[in-house]
């Protein structure tokens, strides 16, 4: 097993991230998922109403505290895209930083539910003031992982199709693998050859952190499972950034050992503003 060598000049440097949560409520069901509220499939106009900026308002989030902001939820809820849109262009007013808006299932949903074009969607997406696409569903590019893991999600394909897109228009997108406990170094072998062909914005990998998800008999990816993968990602992929998201008490010693493992930082949420 890798072991990294620790430096104190390797330590990987904190990331303030504020997030907008569109709505916690999800017909999805993700093995891994801890946003979201099961809802069963009902008509999109029947679901729960999501953020509203007058939430976002009473909230009062310090936007000048974070670097990226982002915009994320399930996919229950009952607003269109055009309501997002303008949403959008309000937070553009408060916040200069980074801006990260939904995912490639979430636009997936709005390209299908309301017949409109991937192109027309991501150049609204980019007019809007959006500089990135989120990653969530990157672990699809398995579908034998995808078929066990979150069946209802996006194929392989499509999340690539809508990255491609979302290239084409002009805006950045991010990729997240999940760790799961005990993965096996084959599982990462399909993922690589994947990562080798995209020019992400960045990668966030995600350790799993079970507690509240339907894996939480699994337990959570240790910081050393997480540095190896990160050790892999490196080195497979030695330009890009690479961020962890991390949300453990130790945060501290983890930056540590996966800033040595090759991480440029550590994904650590200041604030969030949900329904
Ligand atoms: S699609 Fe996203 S929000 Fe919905 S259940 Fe899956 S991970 Fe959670």
């Amino acid at each position: 097993m890798w072991v990294p060598e620790l430096q104190p000049d390797l330590t990987a440097a904190v990331v303030p991230v504020g997030i907008l949560t569109t709505s916690r409520y999800c017909w999805a069901g993700c093995s891994f998922c801890r946003l979201a509220i099961p809802l069963p499939k009902v008509p999109l106009s029947r679901a729960p109403v999501g953020l509203t900026w007058d939430q976002v308002e009473a909230a009062a989030p310090d936007f000048d505290g974070v670097t990226m902001v982002k915009l994320r939820g399930g996919l229950s809820t009952s607003q269109s895209f055009d309501y997002w849109i303008h949403f959008i262009r309000r937070l553009r007013k408060h916040f200069s930083g980074r801006l990260m808006v939904f995912s490639p299932i979430e636009l997936w949903q709005y390209h299908m539910v309301e017949r409109r074009s991937l192109r027309d969607l991501l150049r609204l997406l980019k007019w809007a003031g959006a500089d990135l696409v989120g990653p969530g569903g990157s672990e699809t590019w398995s579908d034998d992982r995808r078929t066990r893991w979150a069946p209802y999600r996006i194929e392989t394909r499509e999340w690539l199709q809508v990255v491609e897109v979302a290239a084409a228009v002009g805006l950045d997108y991010a990729v997240a693998p999940m760790i799961v406990p005990q993965m096996e170094d084959e599982n990462w072998d399909d993922y690589v050859a994947v990562l080798r062909t995209l020019e992400p914005d960045h990668i966030e990998v995600k350790p799993l952190q079970s507690e509240g998800t339907a894996w939480s008999v699994m337990g959570d990816a240790s910081v050393l499972e997480t540095a190896q993968v990160v050790h892999r990602l490196r080195q497979a992929r030695p330009e890009l950034t690479i961020y962890v998201r991390l949300v453990e008490e130790n945060a501290g010693d983890a930056a540590e050992i996966l800033g040595a493992a090759g991480a440029d930082g550590v994904v650590a949420p200041q604030w969030e503003v949900a329904p």
